[in-house]
C-alpha cells in the first residue's frame, strides 16, 4: 500500500455535539474534536468507548466518515456512521448532544493518492463509511490530514456500489450523491436497485469493458473475498479495507490479524489495526482459497 498516514495518535475525552438515525438501526454521531479532524485521513480510523463506567470495557472501530468543517473551512469535528450490532454500539446510539466519549486515533494506515482515472467503491452493508471523505479526497474536493494533503492530479470520476439487506438499511446515499459521488443500489430483498449481490454491479461493468482505474471493497468477508475474485480475474487493481475485531486499535493485542500474503510468497499475520485496515485485494487469503 501506498500509505501516507502520519503517526500521531492520541486519546481524549470528546463532547457529542449530534447523534441521529439516519438509517434503520443506523446513526451519525458528531464528536468535537478539532485535533483529530486536523489529522485524519480517510480510510483510518478511531476507536470510541463510553467516557464513563466500564461497559463496554473495551473501545470500538469506527471508520471516518468525513470531517465536518467550520464556517472558515478548518476541520472542527468527526463524522461516524455506525450500525446498531451489539452492546458497543447499542451504548453509543443512547448518546445524547453533550455526553462524553472517550477516542483514540487516528489508527490505521489510510488510503494512498489518488489513482489516475475513475475509482469505484464496493459496500456491502455498513462498507461504505470510508467511501464519502475517500471519495471527496480522490476527486480532489477536500483536503484531509496534518498536511491538508490535496490531491493535484485527482481521479476522473467516482463511483459507490452499495448493497444492503434491504433500502431501509441504505444510509447516507445523498451524503455521496452531493459529494460527486455516483451512487448504484443493490439489495438482496429486491426493495431497491439490482435484486442480488453487490458484486454483480461490477461484474457487469467489468464484462462490458470498463477498467477503473482503482476498484477499493468494503464489507462482510464473503462479499470482499467475491470482489478480490472478481477483480484478479479482470485484472484490476483492487484494495480492500478489512473490518476484524479488535480490541486495542494499536497493535497491542493482535486480536485483529489476518493471513496476508508476503512479498516472497509466503502467508503471514498482519495486524489489520496497524498494518491495515488497508490492503492489496491479492495479499489478503480467505479461509476457502
Ligand atoms: C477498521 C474498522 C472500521 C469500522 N468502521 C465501522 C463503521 O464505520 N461503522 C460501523 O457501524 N461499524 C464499523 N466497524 C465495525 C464495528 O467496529 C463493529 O460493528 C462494532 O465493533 C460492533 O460492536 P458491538 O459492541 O455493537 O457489537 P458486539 O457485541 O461486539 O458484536 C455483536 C455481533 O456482531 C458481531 N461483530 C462485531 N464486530 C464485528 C466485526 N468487525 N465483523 C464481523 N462481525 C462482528 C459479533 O460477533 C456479534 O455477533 C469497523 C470495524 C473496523 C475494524
Amino acid at each position: 500500500m501506498d500509505a501516507v498516514a502520519p503517526s500521531c495518535v492520541a486519546q481524549r475525552t470528546v463532547a457529542v455535539l449530534e447523534n441521529r438515525a439516519v438509517a434503520r438501526d443506523t446513526y451519525r454521531i458528531r464528536l468535537d474534536d478539532p485535533e483529530m479532524a486536523r489529522a485524519i485521513l480517510p480510510g483510518q480510523f478511531l476507536m470510541i468507548r463510553p467516557a464513563a463506567g466500564t461497559d463496554p470495557l473495551l473501545g470500538r472501530p469506527f471508520a471516518l466518515y468525513d470531517v465536518a468543517r467550520s464556517a472558515d473551512g478548518s476541520p472542527a469535528a468527526i463524522d461516524v456512521v455506525y450500525l446498531v450490532l451489539g452492546r458497543g454500539t447499542a451504548a453509543l446510539a443512547e448518546r445524547r448532544p453533550g455526553d462524553r466519549v472517550t477516542v483514540w486515533g487516528p489508527l490505521g494506515n489510510g488510503f494512498g493518492p489518488a489513482p489516475a482515472g475513475p475509482v469505484v467503491f464496493v459496500a456491502g452493508g455498513i462498507g461504505q463509511t470510508p467511501f464519502l471523505a475517500l471519495g471527496r479526497w480522490w476527486l480532489g474536493r477536500a483536503a484531509y490530514g496534518a498536511d491538508r494533503i490535496h490531491h493535484q492530479e485527482p481521479a476522473t470520476s467516482a463511483t459507490l456500489l452499495y448493497g444492503v439487506r434491504t433500502s431501509a438499511l441504505a444510509a447516507g446515499v445523498g451524503d455521496f450523491e452531493s459529494a460527486g459521488i455516483a451512487v448504484e443500489l443493490a439489495t438482496d430483498d429486491g426493495s431497491a436497485g439490482h435484486h442480488g449481490f453487490v458484486t454483480d454491479l461490477l461484474a457487469r461493468r467489468l464484462e462490458r469493458g470498463e477498467r477503473p482505474a482503482k476498484v477499493v471493497g468494503c464489507g462482510p468477508p464473503p462479499m470482499l473475498a467475491a470482489l478480490a475474485r472478481l477483480a484478479a480475474r479482470h485484472d484490476v487493481p483492487c484494495d480492500l479495507s478489512l473490518e476484524n475485531h479488535m480490541s486495542c486499535g494499536f497493535g497491542a493485542c493482535f486480536s485483529c490479524v489476518a493471513p496476508i500474503r508476503q512479498p516472497d510468497g509466503s502467508v503471514d499475520l498482519r495486524r489489520v489495526c496497524v498494518e491495515g485496515p488497508i490492503f492489496p485485494a491479492n495479499d489478503v487469503v480467505w479461509p476457502q482459497t
